[in-house]
């Protein structure tokens, strides 16, 4: 008898230490379901501007979704410009734990089913203080095909641009009443793929080297840049380990990562992402850097780069 009456009251108990509101939704979240045959990943990333997306993940594939969300405990509604797409009751298990029931997501099936989610850690920029460790920047190797102009000559025309081409021409001689054979020269372009004016992209170096080497500033030592780091959407991942032309890079670009590597060397950082085709290195300036921060500048472009630490 006592245990009957004990039990609702720790129940109503628990679900007053745990009444959530709205900014409590605020965050990345997880469930991991198996819905009729089919195990889902669902990533729920939903914003304090009151717009979340949605991706259900299944094997290889997934969609995701933008919707408008509202909360009034413990129902949360999802609208689709405006048109309610989804409304679900929300049962808070902690702070960083909800069972979420739904109610309705235009799928009859699915009433009444139920997801766990878990609140993801989120990465936070790094804050300790610390000096960030500096080198003088080792020089590349020189290009013997193109000494850092990135372009060589074409192996067509020889870096000439063209070529004569001994053309026979017929001549009346009146003389003796017959036809002469005379020659003369005529100039071509030459017409291999990507030549200009004699010179095409340098494949030997692939735009890594620079056209002469000189005496740089500090730049970062490569311990210093090894870690994660955020700019803009993108998450930078220097690793430490070495690879054929450099250590290992990924960049993480919402859902797509693309691999490359990354160098310092004449004083620029440099990157190559396997992008397909024959890629081409990329050279950024270091602007102003310190443990947790780094300006990075495109060498003869407009990107600036504003890399922030990430906390491991
Ligand atoms: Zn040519
Ligand atoms: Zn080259």
């Amino acid at each position: 008898m006592k245990n009957s009456i004990l039990i609702p009251i720790l129940l109503c108990l628990c679900q007053a230490t745990f009444a959530q509101n709205s900014s409590s939704l605020v965050g990345q979240w997880q469930a991991k379901s198996s819905e009729f045959g089919t195990f889902y990943i669902f990533d729920w990333t939903i914003k304090a501007n009151q717009q979340c997306t949605f991706r259900a993940t299944a094997g290889s594939r997934y969609t995701e979704v933008q919707r408008t969300w509202r909360y009034a405990a413990p129902h949360i509604t999802l609208l689709d410009n405006g048109k309610q797409a989804f409304k679900g009751s929300i049962e808070w298990l902690s702070k960083d734990q909800f069972l979420l029931t739904i109610i309705d997501d235009g799928n009859p099936q699915n009433q009444g089913v139920q997801r766990l989610y878990i609140r993801q850690q989120e990465q936070v920029p790094a804050k300790e203080q610390g000096a960030m460790p500096t080198q003088i920047s080792p020089s590349g190797s020189t290009c013997y095909a193109c000494y850092g102009t990135g372009k060589a000559d074409c192996s067509s025309c020889g870096g000439a641009g063209g070529y004569y081409d001994r053309v026979p021409y017929q001549r009346y001689n009146p003389t003796t009443g017959y036809y002469d054979t005379d020659y003369r020269d005529e100039w071509r372009h030459c017409t291999a793929m990507g030549c200009d004016g004699g010179k095409v992209k340098c494949t030997s170096c692939k735009h890594r080297d620079v056209p002469q080497s000189a005496t740089y500033g500090p730049v970062p030592a490569p311990e210093g840049l090894i870690g994660r780091w955020k700019s803009g959407g993108s998450v930078y991942h220097f690793q430490a380990q070495v690879g054929m032309e450099g250590r290992h890079l990924t960049i993480e670009e919402g859902h797509t990562k693309m691999h490359g590597y990354w160098v310092i060397e004449d004083g620029f950082l440099k990157i190559r992402l396997f992008l397909g085709g024959d890629s081409q290195w990329k050279k950024y300036r270091f602007g102003a850097f310190d443990r947790n921060n780094i300006q990075l500048i495109e060498e003869g472009g407009y990107q600036r780069l504003q890399l922030q630490r990430l906390k491991e």
